[in-house]
């Protein structure tokens, strides 16, 4: 075990996976002659079909990054300048992309097991303002948020549902990959996700949708003939190449978060209070992040400056609470905003030595 008192290259939450150069130069080299830098390129079109097929959906369609996703998704539901509901507990983009469309926005509190929005919640919400016309629910951390009973809510009220699965690749329900649900499914593949691009996301959806995701994300116009508004929220050949490199790796990448994910579970102390989020029954998780919840803040105020004397770097995922956002209208959810205040994810990435994990945890443990 390397000497602990010694200073030590940072450690941060996650690296970046990064598949074999000479792999992603052969693509550049192609590029390079082919001279096709982007405009839905023969590498974007092959990442979209290989990642519909990972992703067991009829279609999808990628896009530059995962925020302007969720826009996109906002604009092909018809939801831009409507009232939606979503969870205050996600990254902030999920928040500022309904603002952004000119959304209402409306906070459900969430599970505290689970950490998704809390369908009660999202019930309340509705029965005491009618004019809900969407719900985005997030599947936290990779978690499935309660999508049996969100369902059954959509229908009955007639609204639509569409999920930040951000964080979701890799995660299935019984098979079903968790983009396989609602109305649609936007991803993000951000050089800090699971699965990435670089930048980069996607909106899963039915196939009848696909020409208009197309257009939304591409002017809004095919040859000549203008259809629609639209933006450029295009994928470039680079960012679908790297892609197609971090593809193959994924089913590994997850094993191995999986491997550290089971060190910490083994060697984290859960008599001093620490817990976990509650993963849905019958959910293969996708170990997107290693979330710990402490029994209060202090506890991981404390942790937190243990860590970083050692020069290791968690992160306070998430927090704040969006319900304390200065540009969202003051509305209370007192479970988000207490969970916010004291869950911290732990580092992990693919090629974390086990060692590391060790030490972490025996920190997290003595600080305790
Ligand atoms: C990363 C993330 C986004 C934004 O994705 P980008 O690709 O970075 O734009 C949206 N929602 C959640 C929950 C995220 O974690």
């Amino acid at each position: 075990m390397p000497d602990s008192s010694q200073p030590r290259e940072s450690v941060q939450v996650t690296q970046s996976f990064m598949p074999p150069v000479e792999d992603y130069m052969g693509y550049v080299r192609d590029i390079f002659a082919t001279r096709h830098l982007t405009n839905h390129g023969k590498y974007e079109q092959k990442l979209q079909r290989e990642l519909a097929a990972y992703l067991r959906v009829p279609a999808l369609e990628l896009y530059s990054n995962g925020t302007l996703g969720l826009q996109l998704a906002i604009r092909l539901l018809g939801l831009n300048g409507k009232t939606v509901i979503t969870t205050p507990f996600t990254y902030v983009a999920t928040v500022s992309a309904l603002l952004w469309e000119g959304c209402r926005v409306l906070l459900a509190d969430i599970d505290s097991r689970s950490l998704c929005i809390d369908p009660m919640a999202v019930r309340r919400r509705i029965e005491s303002e009618p004019d809900v016309a969407g719900i985005l629910p997030v599947h936290v951390y990779g978690n499935a948020c309660d999508v049996e009973a969100i369902g059954e809510i959509a229908a009955h009220y007639k609204v639509k549902c569409f999920y930040d699965a951000a964080h979701a690749i890799g995660s299935f329900l019984d098979g079903q990959s968790l983009f396989a649900f609602g109305d649609a499914a936007v991803g993000s593949f951000h050089a800090t996700k699971l699965f990435h691009t670089i930048e980069g996301g996607c909106i899963a959806a039915p196939p009848e949708r696909m020409r208009k995701l197309r257009l939304l994300g591409a002017f809004g116009h095919c040859g000549d003939s203008h259809e629609c508004l639209g933006i450029n929220a295009k994928l470039s050949e680079f960012h679908a190449a790297m892609g197609l490199c971090v593809l193959p790796h994924l089913p590994k990448i997850i094993g191995r978060r999986a491997a550290i994910g089971a060190i910490y579970d083994s060697l984290l102390d859960t008599r001093k209070g620490l817990r976990r989020p509650v993963l849905h029954p019958g959910l293969k998780w996708n170990h997107a992040y290693y979330p710990v919840i402490f029994p209060d803040n202090a506890a991981l105020m404390h942790v937190m400056a243990v860590l970083t004397a050692k020069n290791i770097h968690p992160r306070r995922y998430f927090y704040p609470a969006l319900s304390r956002l200065p540009y969202l209208p003051g509305q209370s959810c007192p479970i988000a905003e207490d969970i916010a205040e004291r869950v911290l994810c732990l580092p992990l990435w693919a090629e974390m030595p086990d060692d590391l994990a060790e030490q972490i945890a025996a920190l997290v443990n003595k600080a305790m």
